[in-house]
């Protein structure tokens, strides 16, 4: 069989397979209840074990009593565009995939850690049977399919947006404009994919 010609292929039907886009999120903690819906969405999503999570919850005060307020922080892979993970990997086994997402081979890992010690947002946790760094990997399986991920679909406050940063028209760069949305540590240059609003 012979393969056809670059200009008989219908480029445009292959187009949806690898989407051109630069995946991001928001998430306002105005609107983020704390009620954990997004992390145990996570768990299913992932088939991970109860003691195991991909979204971490962390709290911050704010304030001098007596007014004060207690924000709850969600927090997964920030998927960087300066990965320090991706960098300090020796193997290649920490890569940047499609759409700008931080994906992970666990066949060319070899469970030395590099990328959870030098990741600042402790995104990576360890998975105990495979003895390999796992982590949020926005849902790239469902999002190949043209859904959500599980967080946004879960997400009772409806408090995140996902999208694609390239779209200076969609939703997500449109919230993160007027909403005056920040990436985490900024100092760090990390230049997380992820943003809050606060
Ligand atoms: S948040 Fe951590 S694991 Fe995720 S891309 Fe950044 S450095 Fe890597
Ligand atoms: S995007 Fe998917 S994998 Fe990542 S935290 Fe949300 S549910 Fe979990």
């Amino acid at each position: 069989m012979s393969l056809p010609a670059l200009w008989e292929l219908d480029l445009c039907a292959n187009w949806e397979v690898f989407p051109v886009a630069r995946y991001g999120m928001l998430l306002d903690l105005t609107a983020c209840a704390g009620c954990m819906a997004c992390t145990v969405g996570c768990q299913m999503q992932n088939e991970l074990a109860p003691e195991v999570h991909y979204i971490k919850f962390y709290q911050q005060e704010f304030g001098t009593f007596p007014d004060v307020s207690l924000l709850n922080i969600p927090v997964q892979c920030q998927h960087c565009e300066n990965p320090p993970c991706v960098y300090n990997c020796p193997t290649g086994a920490s890569y940047i995939g499609d759409g700008g997402i931080v994906l992970i081979d666990e066949h060319r890992c070899i469970g030395c850690k590099y990328c959870m010690t030098s990741c600042p947002y402790n995104a990576r946790v360890l998975d105990e049977e495979t003895k390999t760094p796992v982590k949020c990997v926005f849902c790239f399986e469902q999002i190949h399919k043209g859904e959500q991920p599980m967080c946004v679909r879960t997400c009772i406050g409806d408090a995140r947006i996902f999208g694609d940063l390239d779209d200076p028209e969609g939703e997500l760069v449109r919230a993160i404009n007027e909403r005056h949305a920040r990436p985490l540590r900024p100092d760090l240059g990390t230049e997380p994919k992820f943003f809050y609003v606060w």
